[in-house]
């Protein structure tokens, strides 16, 4: 397949704006202010059938077109830098290699949208993205594609990187909102969505990094002809981080809906050392994991679910027959209980409580009770206020379901199986 979102990343200081404008760099932009008004984007972006790459795959045009017909001002348009789940590197390669591409995504978002001011909320461990974005976002103002009347329109933007602190619930975008807003990053209540009341209560769009970077595509190249890329459903070129026990990990670029075996075996070349796969989290660290007999799924929004996993944001992580999936079950949620921000107590009681039993599992103290407590803790995290609590349980709930075996091994010989002594 043509590269489409890595195109630029390859080339001598892809970074700068001089090999962007060589590339065709804003020339969308070009012709979204010059031939377009902002209802056509709008309706090209919905043509496109494009959804967001942040993890929950909403359609991009839908959240424009709520926006737009907001009349409250001014309104803000921010970018969710703030990539934090495990295993998740796709939006860093945009940030560091092609910040352009984001720029100008952001642009015509706010255009489409009547968006007069912007931020790049970026994850506080990406410095060599933020000193990257940062002069990206200095040569646009040279060049004239940020600030006052822009392209001799009367459009205007003004557009600033803010860089988070470290907390992984920033990611979501009320915490990132309440964050941004100089607050403890906590989620709010939604409804209200953010297109309608974000950032100060103001009418706020808030796309990832992935998301926008296809805008220019879509409005380069036309809607009707990127809705022909990939599963019908979802359509558009994917980035997909690949870790784990493959012999070669890195971000891959490939339709949406490429079948989750070709991904392992072809483009990441298989199992190290030619040993047997044998669990995958498909969708990120929060999504349920699928056994080796389960990769013949297309990797997009709705088969995923109908595999009764998730998407998210992409990021597959592999483990082979030597890897123990209690143990790396434990890891995640040692993560979420540790990013939990204590709001509510399903989340904060439930992920202290998983770390506990499982740690007591690990290490050949647990019960075959425990299982069912596992079980019976993770439903009730489904009542969690956000995303984080709903969704943090489901490596180990999945793990406990498709590997019993291996838990109750475990407990019969009282120490983990894949450690010698
Ligand atoms: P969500 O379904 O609540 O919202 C998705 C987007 O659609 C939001 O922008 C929301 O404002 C908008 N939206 C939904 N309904 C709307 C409506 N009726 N009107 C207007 N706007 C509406 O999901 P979420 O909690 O924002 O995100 C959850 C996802 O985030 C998970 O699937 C997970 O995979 C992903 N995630 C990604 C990372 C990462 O690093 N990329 C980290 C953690 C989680
Ligand atoms: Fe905070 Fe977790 Fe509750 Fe979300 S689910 S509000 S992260 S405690």
């Amino acid at each position: 397949m043509e590269k489409l979102l890595l195109r630029n990343v390859d080339k001598e200081n892809s970074h700068t704006i001089e090999v962007y404008l060589k590339g065709g760099g804003y020339s969308a932009l070009r012709k979204a202010l010059k031939e377009m008004s902002p209802d056509d984007v709008v309706e090209e972006v919905k043509l496109s059938g494009l959804r967001g790459r942040g993890g929950a795959g909403f359609p991009t045009g839908m959240k424009w077109e709520f926006a737009a017909a907001d009349l409250k001002e001014p309104k803000f348009f921010v970018c969710n830098a703030d990539e934090g789940e495990p295993c998740t590197f796709k939006d860093r390669v945009i940030i560091e290699k092609d910040p352009h591409a984001l720029i100008e995504g952001m642009l015509i978002g706010a255009y489409a949208t009547g968006c007069r001011y912007g931020y790049i909320y970026l994850r506080g461990e990406y410095p060599i993205g933020k000193k990257i974005l940062e002069r990206a976002i200095a040569e646009a103002y040279e060049k004239g594609f940020l600030g006052e009347n822009i392209l001799g329109t009367d459009f205007s933007f003004d557009l600033y990187v803010h860089s988070g602190a470290g907390a992984y619930i920033c990611g979501e975008e009320t915490a990132l909102i309440e964050s941004l807003e100089g607050k403890r990053g906590e989620p709010r209540i939604k409804p209200p969505f953010p297109v309608n009341a974000g950032y100060l209560w103001k009418p706020t769009v808030v796309n990832n990094v992935e998301t926008l970077a296809n805008v220019p595509l879509i409005i380069e190249r036309g809607g009707k002809w990127y809705s022909q890329i990939g599963s019908p459903d979802c359509p558009g070129p994917k980035l997909f981080p690949v870790s784990g026990k493959v012999k070669r990990p890195g971000v891959y670029e490939l339709p949406m809906g490429t079948p989750l075996r070709e991904i392992i075996f072809e483009h990441a070349g298989g199992i190290v050392k030619d040993r047997k796969l044998k669990a995958v989290f498909p969708g990120g660290a929060s999504s349920s994991l699928l056994t080796a007999d389960e990769i013949d799924v297309p990797m997009d929004f709705p088969s995923l679910a109908k595999a009764g996993t998730m998407l998210g944001s992409g990021a597959i992580m592999v483990l082979d027959e030597t890897d123990c999936v209690v143990k790396a079950a434990l890891r995640l949620i040692e993560f979420f209980r540790h990013e939990s921000c204590g709001k509510c107590t399903p989340c904060r009681e439930g992920t202290d409580w998983l770390v506990r039993i499982m740690r007591r599992i690990e290490e050949g103290l647990g019960t075959e009770e425990d299982l069912d407590t596992i079980l019976s803790v993770s439903e009730t995290m489904e009542n969690s206020f956000c995303g984080l609590g709903m969704a943090a349980h489901n490596p180990v709930a999945s793990s406990v379901r498709k590997f019993r075996d291996e838990f109750l091994e475990h407990i019969k010989l009282g120490r983990c199986p894949f450690r010698s002594g």
